[in-house]
């Protein structure tokens, strides 16, 4: 992060002091370090500001399915009957307002034997990647609180649509939480059917796999609920399990600094 700001300031400083003499160079030196910053906060791969977990480890035929932006009064309980029904385990990245607006729901989750994991505390989805560090720090802090009092703590976050920020790695590691993203997702809002967000979400399996799908208002009336449904039936069909990998099965992200280099963690 620091070398991104500092590669960023170096590069406006320079742009300054060659500007009257090399404007072609100068405008070079001023665009190319933003340019660099915004792969860094915007591409999922890119690993440089905060390591982002886009696969996990393992040696069986097994994947693991994230849901995000719930709980849901009304998707959440279907979606836990068809995990039943599957004998599939699952990761439910929740939005803290939503849990509190709903309150037993994450119990629910909790007690059918599926992880309850922080997607921020109102999932601020056009403002995440230039958050102050006080915001990201009440993002986090209130969302803790509010899993605390469903009597859950969270050790796994995802931020919205995984942007990340230049404050996200400190906040996140003080608070004893690692950043997870996805290798596959379905891209709800895109499509009008679920035929073919199961198919996008399932098209290039194999194991270790991080499926990303959603439940809640903003998915589409004919996707929502069913794509979930049809992904576990697809996975049913080609032999995968759906797990919630072990810590082990998420290893430390590699320790150099990855300035232009893309990470599959
Ligand atoms: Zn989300």
């Amino acid at each position: 992060m620091w070398l991104l700001i500092f590669i960023n300031l170096a590069g406006k400083i320079a742009a300054a002091i060659v500007g009257p003499t090399e404007p072609a160079v100068a405008l070079a030196l001023w665009f190319v370090p933003d340019g660099l910053a915004a792969y860094h906060l915007f591409v999922l791969r890119a690993q440089g500001i905060v390591a982002m977990h886009r696969r996990f480890v393992t040696a069986g035929r097994e994947v693991w399915l994230t849901i995000d932006d719930g709980p849901d009064p009304q998707d959440t309980p279907r979606i836990l009957e068809l995990l039943a029904a599957h004998g599939a385990r699952a990761t439910f990245f929740v939005i803290g307002e939503k849990v509190a607006a709903h309150p037993g729901l994450v119990r629910a989750i909790v007690a059918a034997g599926h992880e309850v994991a922080h997607h921020t505390q109102t999932h601020p989805l056009a403002s995440f990647w230039c958050a102050t560090p006080a915001r990201i720090g009440r993002e986090l802090d209130e969302g803790l609180a509010t899993l605390a009092a469903e009597g859950v703590r969270p050790t796994r976050f995802r931020p919205p649509a995984g942007l990340k920020n230049l404050w996200l790695r400190g906040a996140l590691s003080t608070r004893g939480l690692i950043c997870v993203a996805w290798s596959a997702r379905g891209l709800e809002s895109r499509y009008g059917d679920a035929d073919s967000v199961i198919r996008r979400t399932t098209q290039h399996l194999s194991p270790g796999a991080i499926l990303l799908m959603h439940e809640g208002q903003r998915v589409p009336p004919a996707i929502r609920v069913h794509a979930i449904a049809g992904v576990l039936e697809r996975l049913h069909q080609t032999g995968y399990r759906c797990v919630v990998p072990t810590p082990e099965q998420l290893p430390s992200p590699a320790r150099w600094f990855q300035l232009v280099g893309a990470g599959a963690l």
